[in-house]
């Protein structure tokens, strides 16, 4: 048995099924788990979001007997000095794509050889390993949704791992202090593994069946809202991923019995699973394209316009187009924004205000509490037509979108409330708002 192995935390803030947790308790006499706090990573909007998953975090390795080590600093340096400090023998830590995530993993195999310590990385970031499936027509990563999903759902999954029943430190160690939230928590997300697994528990029983129908639906709060857990990774995408199927099952047994017409429990269920597919979709993109997030994935020869004007207009929610700036100032007030609100948004600023997607991406990148390189960047490259979408050209027609997802303006008067008293045709025709709502813009390009 190994004496002492130091689990490195990063996005995985999690104590169940975690397999580097799980691994180095099965194996070590003591185990150090460590989250380094690396001004090289500022977390920005995120940082009162991590901080509650980091005490939640330290709170649940307490109730097992254990500790989270907080260092602050280089987190190779950090991680070898503390490694140099206890002996250990050993470093773990999960799997991740981004550029960063990658340099620091083979700076931390490097330092680790020279130490003569193992380093091991784990899975745990996706439901599927990113680079667990290949094209059989060749390639080291699948470009097109549609038959990823496919190999995707026929991939055999790892065991769903239990939380470990104790966590054994080394005696003697500084706990360290948790980093400054840098700004408050936003009140509808607060962070941690508690929060999300109770978030997940009453999706997955109340609401997911209704996925299919409401996923859509802008103002009805009918999406999981839980992509923050699974950025920080307080959720285990293959945890929920196989909770769902189990409801998907459960519904369609109840849909054979009740004979319901649409069998809404699997489609639901089978929905949702989907968009758990576009995760990991993006990481093996990611993978494969670490670059994401600075060049075009296919490069189309587009000529953006420089217009700061416009897109201080877009950041701040004035562009005088009601369902853009209800969706940018959810951005501001929420730290997310729904799905169908990030499409049109996006599409409005690299479309109709011909601006830099990487612009848009930034911006999100700044704020999201979701904000990740995989899924913002491929998401914002897949609206912009220089990504994965097969139809490039796709155009979104935001008064047709808005008068489809957002029948009542619901969505908008509750972002917008300048436009509280004006009537719903006048909100999903920006052209004819009444000139002079006080404080409200006429729209930045011609409409209609
Ligand atoms: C321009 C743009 C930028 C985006 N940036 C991000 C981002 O930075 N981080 C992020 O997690 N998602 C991003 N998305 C995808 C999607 O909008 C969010 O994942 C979703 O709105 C999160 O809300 P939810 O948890 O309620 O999702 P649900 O609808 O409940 O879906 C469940 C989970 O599936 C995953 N998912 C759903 N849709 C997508 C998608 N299109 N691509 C990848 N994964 C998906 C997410 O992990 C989500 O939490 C972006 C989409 C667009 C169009």
């Amino acid at each position: 048995m190994t004496d002492t192995v130091i689990v490195l935390f990063s996005r995985d803030l999690r104590v169940h099924d975690h397999p580097a947790l799980a691994a180095a308790c099965e194996r070590a006499r003591h185990v150090i788990p460590l989250f380094v706090a690396d001004p090289a990573i500022p977390s920005g909007n995120r940082g009162g979001f991590l901080v509650e998953c980091l005490a939640d975090l330290r709170g649940s390795l307490r109730e097992r007997g254990g500790e989270l080590v907080v260092r602050h600093g280089d987190s190779v340096a950090e991680t070898m000095r503390l490694a140099e400090e206890t002996r250990a023998q050993a470093v773990y830590a999960g799997l991740d794509v981004s550029t960063f995530a990658r340099r620091r993993q083979r700076r931390l195999a490097e330092e680790c050889e020279r130490l003569r310590m193992d380093f091991l990385v784990f899975p745990g970031l996706t439901v599927v390993p990113p680079d667990a499936l290949r094209p059989t027509g060749g390639g080291d990563h699948y470009r097109v949704f549609t038959p990823y999903l496919r190999a995707w759902v026929r991939q055999p999954r790892r065991e769903v791992l239990k939380a470990p029943g104790a966590v054994h430190v080394p005696g003697g160690l500084r706990a360290g202090k948790l980093p400054e939230p840098g700004r408050e928590p936003y009140e509808l997300f607060r962070g941690g593994e508690t929060v999300g697994r109770r978030r997940m528990e009453q999706w997955l029983r109340h609401c997911v069946d209704d996925y299919a129908e409401g996923h859509d639906d802008m103002a009805g709060n009918r999406t999981s809202r839980l992509s923050p857990y699974l950025r920080f990774g307080c959720v285990s995408p293959l945890e929920l991923e196989a909770l769902a199927r189990d409801v998907g099952d459960a519904g369609a047994a109840r849909d054979v019995g009740e004979i319901e017409e649409e069998g809404e429990g699997r489609r639901g269920a089978d929905e949702f699973v989907r968009q758990l597919c576009w995760r990991d979709f993006f990481y093996q993109v990611t993978r494969a394209f670490p670059r994401i997030n600075r060049d075009d994935y296919r490069p189309r020869g587009h000529e953006w316009r420089d217009d700061d004007h416009a897109a201080q207009a877009w950041k701040e929610g004035m562009t005088g187009v009601p369902i853009v700036d209800a969706g940018m100032r959810q951005l501001l007030t929420e730290g997310w924004m729904h799905n169908r609100a990030r499409l049109i948004v996006g599409s409005f600023l690299v479309r109709r205000l011909g601006v830099d997607w990487r612009v848009g991406a930034d911006h999100f990148f700044d704020l999201l509490l979701d904000g990740d390189v995989a899924n913002n960047y491929g998401n914002w490259q897949w609206v912009a037509g220089t990504g994965n979408d097969t139809r490039p050209n796709r155009l979104v027609n935001h008064i047709r979108q808005a008068k489809r997802y957002d029948p009542d303006g619901e969505y908008v008067r509750r972002h917008v409330p300048e436009l509280d008293a004006v009537p719903t045709r006048r909100i999903h025709e920006p052209w004819r708002l009444p000139s002079g709502v006080p404080g409200y813009p006429a729209p930045l390009v011609p409409m209609g």
